[in-house]
């Protein structure tokens, strides 16, 4: 097992990673901007090291800084969390090349699925179904128009280089074509400094369901069951569940087969996330994250494992240790992330927290870096906390998250927490009959 882990990140994922390394007996050392001198992952980490100034870029991004800061403290391993440099080849091939070992997959694997033509191209190969679309990437609008005019209209065009919701544009009908292909191709230009789309079947009611996966070094690979992502707002998640309101027990060993194999045969190792669009019994990828996910503690709660300890056990080669039938699926579990915004507006809210009570009892857990006196920054993500809770049903599960969220007090900034009550109180929610674009209509609605 590792020495001593150097965590790349800040916030709860920082903390979130602590905790399993402090469980194993490993020592971590914590990596800040200057913004961030008093942070929480600071303040409990073994060790820290300044990195640089408040923007991500000269901190958090700093490659060349959080190397030194591994040298200079002896780390011979760095988990990247998410977001930052978690799916940045370049830096996982340089914390090799350092003689550390990068907690995560191979570096070859983090640059196949960061393209995500590659990634689909890839997938396709391995047996695994895709969203109808582009073979390949579309070079120009008359390109772009052969393939719509093969799928149908409306069609979506995305960013290869896409995250965050990012460089997608709709196209209804063929006169909108060309402004959604300028407009997709100059957002993923600024955006990702790589101007190159392809053309996907614009689904019109799919929920997001995706595969949570982990392999070890020695070729064994298990699914921990699926979660449902589907509550998104500009094509950002809110809330998730697991398991998926939508799916039978069946449809997930049968799904849950098709990815671990596709994964085996690919050789990959470590965590990672195969996102599919769900409609009419259809399971259609769209995208690979190479990373432990955000939204991860609900399959930690529906699984009883604690992904980061397994994360770190296989990437310091240890074996897994159990098979698929070995994984129980118990219970279902909610999360919601609360983000330091104005719940109608979503405008950004940082400053300082007056006030912090976490909810607490049975079922109920809270990551979060906050505490009562913190500055929220205005550099970072919004994301300020996650609450997540778990319970026999779906329905005693939803009726402990309007419990909890009623106990959960942030004073003196302004939270989605308001928002989220307004979802747990929604009869479409609890019928768990919503698709991708339920959430975009309910936030417009005027709450009361
Ligand atoms: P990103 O990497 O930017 O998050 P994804 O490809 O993962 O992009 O898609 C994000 C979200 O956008 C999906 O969860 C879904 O809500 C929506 N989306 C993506 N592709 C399609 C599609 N073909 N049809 C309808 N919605 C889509």
């Amino acid at each position: 097992m590792f020495q001593k882990v150097l965590i790349a990140n800040r916030g709860e994922i920082a903390l979130r990673i602590q905790r399993a390394c402090r469980e194993l007996g490993i020592p971590t050392v914590a990596v800040h901007s200057t913004a961030d001198a008093t942070a929480m992952h600071v303040r409990l980490a073994d060790e820290s090291v300044c990195i640089g100034p408040p923007a991500a870029r000269d901190s958090y991004l700093n490659i060349p800084s959080i190397l030194s800061a591994a040298a200079i403290t002896g780390a011979d391993a760095i988990h990247p969390g998410y977001g930052f440099l978690s799916e940045n080849a370049k830096f996982a091939e340089m914390v090799e090349a350092h003689g550390l070992t990068f907690i995560g997959p191979a570096p070859a694997h983090i640059r196949m699925m960061g393209d995500k033509i590659a990634a689909k191209a890839a997938m396709a190969g391995l047996g695994v179904p895709l969203v109808p679309g582009s073979d390949g990437g579309v070079a120009d609008l008359a390109a772009a128009r052969e393939v719509a005019a093969r799928i149908g209209y409306p069609v979506l065009v995305k960013a290869a280089a896409g995250g965050g919701g990012r460089g997608m544009k709709v196209a209804r009908a063929p006169d909108q074509l060309e402004e959604a292909f300028r407009t997709a191709r100059a957002e993923a230009a600024a955006a990702f400094g790589n101007d190159a789309v392809y053309l996907e079947k614009y689904l019109d009611r799919p929920r997001h369901i995706e595969f949570q996966i982990l392999a070890d070094n020695h070729g064994a690979v298990v699914h921990f069951g699926e979660r449902d992502c589907s509550l998104q707002r500009r094509h950002q998640k809110l809330l998730e569940e697991a398991g998926s309101p939508a799916l039978s027990a069946d449809d997930r060993a049968r799904m849950g087969r098709t990815v671990t194999a596709a994964l085996a045969r690919l050789g990959y190792r470590n965590a990672g996330t195969l996102e599919f669009l769900y409609q009419d019994g259809q399971f259609a990828f769209i995208e690979m994250n190479t990373r432990l996910q955000v939204e991860h503690p609900v399959t930690e709660m529906l699984c009883g494992i604690d992904l980061v300890r397994e994360q770190l056990r296989v990437a310091a080669g240890e074996p897994l240790g159990y098979t698929q039938d070995e994984i129980a699926f118990t219970g279902h579990a909610i999360e919601c992330r609360v983000t330091a915004e104005h719940p109608e507006t979503f405008t950004p809210s940082p400053g300082k927290v007056t006030a912090f009570h976490a909810p607490g009892g049975l079922g109920v857990r809270v990551d979060s870096a906050l505490y009562a006196g913190y500055v929220v920054p205005p550099f970072y993500d919004s994301m300020v906390a996650k609450l997540i809770v778990h319970a026999p049903t779906r329905a005693d599960a939803i009726a402990r998250l309007r419990r909890a969220l009623d106990e959960f007090a942030v004073l003196g900034i302004e939270t989605t927490l308001p928002l989220h009550r307004r979802i747990v109180d929604a009869p479409a929610f609890q019928r768990g009959d919503y698709t991708i674009h339920w959430l975009e209509d309910f936030v417009q609605a005027a709450p009361g």
